[in-house]
């Protein structure tokens, strides 16, 4: 155990506490904050250290030189040990905020820790409330040299990838690829193949990739959910890319690689 050395990870809603470096502070950086503590939870880090997550209130400005950024613009940054951290304190802090009462009976929760969760606090009810994860699939589905690939309404100008969805109820992570790509694009899919997975807490998502090849179908995009969807050459890749902690950042690379090209891609002359 390493007592002296708890890790203080400070958000202030999707914003993380960093220093001039993009890193996590020492703690006794953050203590001016002490007042604007909103909430805070510990939990264990995996090697023996504790780990503390705090919520500050949304107007909490951060002590010079020390600045909050958004969790996602430093996805590409962090380190895969600091980044697992901040993942599971940004989710622990959103599932306390939103079980502060019993979904069964109504009752205030207490929270509890080791692993962290919410008790029911009325005697006959007693119910233990844990953090929540929402499985995503997201699938890169090629035909031959082609990927593809689509983009929502809401993404920035040139950026398209790969095609993702909540897995529904009652319902395995292959039936949901199948489903997906079928909805929001009429096509079918065959060859499907787990890829990988990874935590993606914006609030709680575990996202699954997966890998499969064009069976059937012409391309009709489902209205409001997707603007475009189509195949794209392996050599003539859309301008913009997902971030590169991204998993359809993961798979776009696969792709790229297994047909010896480079990633990321050179830019079209
Ligand atoms: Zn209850």
């Amino acid at each position: 155990m390493h007592r002296a050395n708890p890790i203080v990870l400070v958000f202030r809603g999707h914003q993380l506490l960093v220093d001039a470096a993009g890193q996590p502070p020492a703690a006794a950086l953050a203590r001016p904050l002490a007042d604007a503590v909103l909430r805070q939870l510990d939990f264990a880090a995996g090697d023996g250290r504790r780990c503390m997550t705090v919520e500050v209130g949304r107007d909490t400005e951060p002590p010079p030189p020390l600045a909050f950024q958004h969790l996602k613009s430093l996805l590409d940054s962090l380190s895969a040990t600091t980044l697992a951290l901040a993942a599971r304190a940004l989710e622990l802090l959103e599932f306390d905020r939103a079980h502060r009462f019993c979904g069964a009976c109504g009752a205030p929760t207490t929270l509890t820790t080791d692993p962290p969760a919410r008790r029911c606090s009325a005697p006959d009810c007693g119910r233990e409330h844990f953090p929540r994860v929402s499985p995503v699939v997201i699938v890169a589905v090629e035909r031959g040299p082609e990927i593809l690939l689509g983009r929502s309404p809401h993404f920035p100008p040139g950026l398209y990838s790969t095609l993702a969805g909540f897995v529904d109820a009652g319902e395995s992570a292959e039936q949901a690829v199948h489903r997906e790509i079928h909805e929001e694009t009429g096509l079918r899919i065959r060859a499907l193949r787990y890829f990988s997975s990874q935590a993606w807490p914006f609030p709680h998502a575990l996202m699954l990739g997966y890998q499969a090849e064009y069976e059937a179908g012409e391309i009709v995009c489902a209205p409001g959910e997707i603007e475009d969807a189509r195949f794209f050459h392996v050599d003539a890749l859309p301008p913009l890319f997902p971030i590169r902690y991204a998993m359809a950042n993961l798979l776009l690379r696969d792709f790229c690689l297994r047909h010896d090209r480079p990633w990321p891609p050179r830019p079209a002359n």
